[in-house]
């Protein structure tokens, strides 16, 4: 959802069209002159960053419309917000005589010292919304206050009021109009035009806000529709709230979640909300978080609520936090996510029980419910993350953010009713042979291992590290108090892959490719690729020997490798489905013959914590965030694609750009593998900043040999840094 930035800057552009004519023509040798911007396009530029897009347009004046204690809020939108916003409200108003400089830089009735910024309640005290509308769209202002006969509306532009306020009739409260939004950024205004509307989003909003401010009844709708798109009512109860607002199915499915701390010197809070149970599925988790009332993201909260429940919808999270500090945030991390898992855990016992007192071939609903409630207890495995139900579950993730042309993530049909009857099936087979899941001593041996070899100094550095950026391919910047690292990203993903396989063990959602890849072709590939290494071309019928001899171990494997490894293989021997081993990441799929090899040459299927071990350590091997196969284009890669090359460019000379013959479709094709390329490294640096480092940062156990082979090193303290800089 945060993945992406949301608008691509633009202002730069818009800025020059305006100004381009005033630049006086330069001799290109001297330096350009340096010009003084004129103080409209100042504002203008200032303004342009209070407000992104027409739905931060929308936030800020329902912002202002709660602090003006309004009971009532409605919103109108034309065309996503760009022709009008209009939010009306029933809140104290707006005196005449500060009408005039309402929208005025720095205006605000919320602070006037210093000293108060720290007991403000209000959402807005910088003064600086309302101004930054004047100068990005039309403002009109129509306001009445307790006890006058008639309101007044005035119009603005640029920070002042145009005429002065004229007397006309109103009802309580505020209303302010914005036409025209961005109307003299002419760039930006493409840009939206040419994106998705914002409609949705503002409708997103209100809804945010109707659910925590219970109080306060919205509406939203577009301009000349007779329906609107939400309508709350005010009302004491929070699941009403979320009732009318999210509908019957969502509310119905709600466990009430609460979890606080008060040790000072740990962290100081208080929570309170609600989670979907197990019964609500999803494509994606909504996350609805309001920190000291004020409406917030929390990536780093919503990864770890994410971890294992992925088709959970988390409707409300509001809290009554005192001092939420970003020191202590994980702390308060680890607090909810555990509350949140117990909480699911408990309502998803009940829902097994539910299941299976419909299912005609169980003997008795109170032994079941017995068996799934003592399960967990029993089994040993630390962490179950996910209930029982969805240990063969097939899942769509959101795809957004993945490149790979090799997955695309099927939505499976009726997910409600094949994961009940998967459910169903896994209880039963649980029952007939309770050995299976409960006893798995193996697993837990494993996870000890890592969990007692646990270095705690780079445990604190991990977990309160600053993510600089990639140093190199391979090596990433960490700053951590005054200090800087260089931290290898492949051998840390391999090891916290490996650390998941094991904790997460049988309860993985899973990746579906989006066909089936034959296990034999996929084991000649990669025992080709050996060869290649070794110049050895001779022996395909002994290669076709090993791919049929492993295909066929591998389909005798099958059960296993699904249920423990949501790996899953069909009967005719095609590779279908992988785990999801950490939320929003999938492996570079060129690595996948490979893995097959792998678990077709080198896993001891004997001894059963061999096995286990082994198979984690080849998935890891696989999920690592090796380099792609393309050269880092950005890098010493590039000399690979320039245009004209041939087989022979990897001498190194690449400066063939002027060969003319067969040009444009080598050209085209080099530029196809450029872009290609330059994909896979920017996703790749993308998961490593979104994905990796925040996990790292929650679950991450590093081995006590990272400290000393290399894949930590410190490069430089800052003090000393600071020390030699003193002296120059
Ligand atoms: P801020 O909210 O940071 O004070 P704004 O530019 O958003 O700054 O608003 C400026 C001032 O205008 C507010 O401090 C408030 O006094 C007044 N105001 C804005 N909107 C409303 C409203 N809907 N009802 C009453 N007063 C309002
Ligand atoms: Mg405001």
């Amino acid at each position: 959802m945060e993945a992406q930035p949301e608008l691509p800057s633009t202002e730069v552009d818009t800025e020059m069209e305006v100004e381009d004519d005033q630049i006086p023509p330069s001799n290109s040798k001297d330096p350009p002159p340096i010009l003084r911007l004129d103080q409209s396009v100042v504002n203008r530029i200032a303004a342009g960053e209070v407000i992104q897009r027409p739905v931060s347009a929308v936030k800020e004046l329902v912002e202002n419309s709660l602090d003006a204690g309004s009971t009532s809020i409605s919103v109108v939108v034309k065309d996503g917000g760009l022709k009008l916003i209009q939010v009306s409200d029933d809140g104290h108003g707006i005196r005449k005589e500060d009408m005039s400089i309402l929208c005025e830089r720095h205006t605000t009735s919320k602070l006037s010292k210093f000293e108060d910024l720290q007991s403000i309640k209000s959402m807005g005290f910088r003064g600086e919304a309302l101004a930054s509308m004047t100068y990005v769209g039309h403002v009109t202002v129509t306001t009445i206050t307790k006890g006058q006969l008639h309101g007044y509306r005035a119009t603005y532009r640029d920070g002042v009021m145009e005429d002065e306020p004229k007397a006309c009739a109103a009802v309580k409260g505020t209303q302010i109009m914005i036409e025209n939004l961005f109307y003299n950024m002419a760039a930006r205004r493409k840009t939206l035009q040419n994106s998705a509307d914002d409609y949705p989003k503002i409708v997103d909003l209100i809804s945010r806000f109707a659910i925590h401010h219970t109080d306060v009844s919205f509406s939203c709708r577009k301009h000349g529709a007779a329906r609107a798109d939400v309508h709350s009512v005010a009302t004491p109860s929070r699941l009403d709230a979320i009732r009318s607002v999210y509908g019957v199915s969502v509310a119905r499915n709600l466990v009430k979640i609460d979890a606080s701390d008060n040790d000072p010197s740990n962290s100081v809070f208080e929570m309170d909300g609600f989670i979907s149970n197990a019964n609500y599925i999803a494509k994606k988790i909504t996350m609805v978080l309001f920190i000291n009332d004020r409406l917030v993201d929390c990536g780093a909260l919503k990864r770890a609520i994410e971890r294992g429940i992925d088709d959970v919808l988390l409707v409300s999270l509001s809290d009554a936090c005192g001092k939420v500090s970003l020191l202590n945030q994980e702390i308060i991390i680890e607090k909810i996510q555990s509350v949140v898992e117990l909480k699911l855990r408990s309502s998803n016992e009940s829902r097994i029980f539910q299941e299976q007192t419909m299912d005609p071939s169980s003997s008795s609903p109170l032994a079941t419910s017995q068996d799934s409630q003592k399960d967990p207890s029993k089994s040993g495995i630390k962490s179950q993350k996910t209930p029982v139900h969805k240990m063969i579950r097939t899942d769509s993730l959101d795809p957004a953010g993945r490149l790979h042309a090799y997955l695309q993530i099927k939505p499976s049909n009726n997910p409600e009713r094949s994961s009940c009857l998967t459910s169903v099936r896994s209880s039963i087979r649980q029952r007939r042979n309770p050995k299976e899941t409960a006893d798995l001593t193996s697993i837990q041996e494993l996870i000890n291992e890592f969990d007692s070899t646990c270095h705690s100094g780079l445990l604190d550095t991990i977990r309160h590290c600053t993510y600089i950026g990639m140093a190199d391919d391979v090596f990433a910047l960490l700053q951590h108090n005054t200090n800087l690292y260089l931290a290898n990203v492949i051998n840390l993903s391999k090891e916290l892959m490996y650390q998941q396989v094991l904790t997460r063990f049988a309860h993985f959602n899973a990746i579906q490719l989006s066909e089936p890849a034959p296990l034999s072709e996929l084991l000649m590939l990669a025992l080709k690729e050996e060869d290649v290494a070794a110049e050895d071309n001779e022996n395909d019928d002994l290669k076709e020997k090993i791919a049929d001899m492993n295909t066929s171990l591998l389909k005798q494997k099958a059960e296993m490798l699904e249920e423990y490894f949501s790996i899953y293989i069909d009967s005719n021997g095609n590779l279908s489905r992988l785990p999801v081993i950490l939320d929003q990441y999938t492996p570079d799929m060129d690595h996948v013959p490979e893995f097959v090899l792998c678990l077709g040459n080198d896993i001891d299927w004997e001894d059963e914590k061999n096995c286990f071990q082994s198979i984690s350590a080849a998935l890891a091997n696989f999920y690592a965030m090796h380099t792609p196969l393309l050269p880092n284009p950005s890098g010493d890669g590039s000399q690979f694609y320039k245009k004209g090359k041939s087989s022979s460019s990897i001498d190194g000379q690449g400066n063939s750009s002027k060969t003319t013959g067969n040009d444009t479709t080598e050209d085209e094709y080099e530029n196809d593998l450029l872009s290609e390329a330059e994909n896979a490294w920017a996703q790749r640096e993308w998961s490593i900043q979104h994905v990796l480092f925040p996990s790292l940062r929650l679950f991450f156990k590093p081995p006590n040999a990272m400290a000393t082979n290399g894949t930590f090193v410190q490069v430089a303290s800052l003090e000393k840094l600071y020390r030699i800089f003193e002296r120059c």
